[in-house]
């Protein structure tokens, strides 16, 4: 008998747990001939999420949970989940109900007949989100996948169900900066997609907001290519050459017509530029720096407060 875990990393999930929680035992009553664990990681909620898992347990075993000592955002939360699980199968799910548990049948039949060491989803539209979210998220797979050769696919979401060896790969890589996305396909193994359509939240609030996955989209970007430092040093490169011949066709006027002084405003504008791109190249330099710095403290990536 196979045994399933899945994971559901929780933050502030109060008010659609209960959902969640209902879809799920319906999904694993439909499959009496596997073994099923349910793992959820309390990624430091402020509100009820805790008291309703413990709940869940006293009433069904297979329910675990291990909480965290404070926030450590959702990869953390995978990485804690994948750490924990026993099953021979895990998947990951979202607690939003986003992902709709009842595709766990198919994954798992895929898995089992035919040569796949994962089965992930995708979603093919983006219903009920802002256009300009939208944009934005084609236009950052659009960049990541130019510039790294870590696949990220396009609407991918964590949903996805993985053989025990996938999973034991992806804890392997115990880096501190962890972007599942890339992660996933770092590993290799081979993967099918099942594409489905944006399913809205059923309760309670996104954790993302413009901003915070705008800067999580740096930080794939950053985890998954050093691209970024090439442009900087193409940029230094082209600059000097622009000014060699800057030089050269000002030694040329002067030797033929004189000395003039002109082209304050120009002068003024070249500096602010080179000042500008300078900056723009030290800050990618940074960015890398500041990630390098932050493994170097092999830092846990959570801290558990209470597990069961
Ligand atoms: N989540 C988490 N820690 C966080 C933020 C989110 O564990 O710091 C969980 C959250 O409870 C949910 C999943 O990650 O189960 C996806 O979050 P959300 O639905 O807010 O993201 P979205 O679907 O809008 O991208
Ligand atoms: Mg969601």
């Amino acid at each position: 008998m196979d045994k399933i875990s899945l994971i559901i990393p929780c933050y502030n999930e109060e008010q659609a747990l209960p959902f969640l929680y209902k879809e799920i035992k319906k999904v694993a009553a439909e499959m009496p001939g596997q073994e099923f664990e349910f793992i959820f990681i309390n990624d430091g909620s402020r509100d009820r999420t805790l008291e309703l898992v413990k709940e869940l347990r006293l009433e069904d075993e297979r329910v675990h949970y291990v909480s965290f000592s404070r926030n450590f955002g959702k990869e953390a939360g995978i990485y804690a989940g994948l750490k924990s699980a026993t099953g021979d199968y895990i998947a990951l799910i979202d607690a939003d109900l986003q992902d709709p548990p009842s595709l766990l049948k198919e994954m798992y039949e895929s898995l089992k007949s035919a040569d796949y060491d994962c089965v992930a989803t995708r979603r093919v539209d983006r219903k009920g989100e802002p256009p300009i979210r939208s944009f934005f998220a084609k236009q950052f797979y659009r960049i990541i996948n130019k510039i790294s050769d870590t696949e990220v696919v396009d609407g991918a979401r964590d949903f996805r169900l993985m053989t025990r060896q996938m999973v034991d790969s992806i804890l392997d890589m115990g880096e501190y900066n962890r972007f599942s996305k890339g992660i996933f396909g770092w590993v290799g193994f081979k993967t099918k997609w099942i594409a489905y359509e944006n399913v809205e939240r059923i309760a309670g609030q996104t954790k993302w907001s413009f901003f915070g996955l705008f800067l999580y989209s740096l930080e794939g970007i950053i985890a998954f290519s050093t691209r970024p430092l090439l442009i900087a040093s193409v940029f230094g490169i082209l600059f000097c050459f622009i000014a060699f011949l800057m030089i050269s066709v000002i030694i040329a006027k002067t030797l033929l017509w004189g000395d003039p002084v002109a082209g304050y405003p120009s002068l003024i504008c070249a500096i602010f530029f080179m000042g500008g791109l300078q900056l723009f190249c030290l800050g990618i330099l940074g960015q890398y720096l500041s990630k390098t710095y932050l493994e170097t403290k092999k830092r846990p990536i959570y801290i558990v407060k209470e597990k069961a």
